[in-house]
């Protein structure tokens, strides 16, 4: 096909799951292309962005998925999942109640996708310390009952969204090769 054409290896299907607001778009445009907006824009027409990155000497493409804002009426479909093989849930850690709604996008998500997806819990605005409603030992605990991976992100500050991305995807393809 076209992409082993391309010299690809893998592509990679990451969906961003999570209430609204928390800072998902952002953390896709610090990833894909290295910016970041404070001023919230509507995602339209875009369904994903696309990175390449180097994995085990494998070229392996991420292709990321945001919700058009859908999330904001939980009417994120099937369509959304199919073939997702990673997913970054995300919550701010400014706003106890996107936390708590963590398990419940954490059952759509396993509903949904397949068994084997990675899924990695991310608190994100780690840069609004001051402004904190989510300890850091809570959010782990919770990840470490549910099996996820965890970290802390500032797509603002542009802290560990490299990581927390190559983590999953190094995770994808662990299993996948
Ligand atoms: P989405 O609805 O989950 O896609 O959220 P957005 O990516 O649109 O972000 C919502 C708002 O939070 C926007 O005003 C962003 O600029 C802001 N935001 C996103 N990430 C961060 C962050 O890491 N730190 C801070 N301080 N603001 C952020
Ligand atoms: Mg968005």
């Amino acid at each position: 096909n076209i992409d082993t054409q391309q010299g690809l290896d893998y592509v990679f299907k990451v969906v961003l799951i999570g209430d609204s607001a928390v800072g998902k778009s952002q953390l896709l445009s610090r990833f894909s292309r290295n910016e970041f907006s404070l001023v919230a824009k509507a995602t339209i027409g875009v369904e994903f962005q696309t990175r390449t990155v180097m994995i085990d000497h494998k070229i392996v493409k991420a292709q990321v998925w945001d919700t058009a804002g859908q999330e904001r009426y939980r009417a994120v479909t099937g369509a959304y999942y199919r073939g997702a093989v990673g997913a970054m849930l995300v919550y701010d850690i400014t706003k106890q109640q996107s936390f708590e709604h963590a398990s419940r996008w954490l059952e759509e998500i396993r509903s949904h996708a397949d068994k084997n997806i990675v899924i990695m819990l991310i608190g994100n605005k780690c840069d609004l310390g001051t402004l904190r409603a989510v300890p850091t030992e809570n959010a782990k605990q919770f990840a470490q009952d549910e099996n996820l991976f965890f970290m802390e992100t500032s797509a603002m500050e542009s802290t560990n969204v490299e990581i927390a991305f190559l983590m999953v995807l190094s995770e994808i393809y662990r299993i996948v090769s």
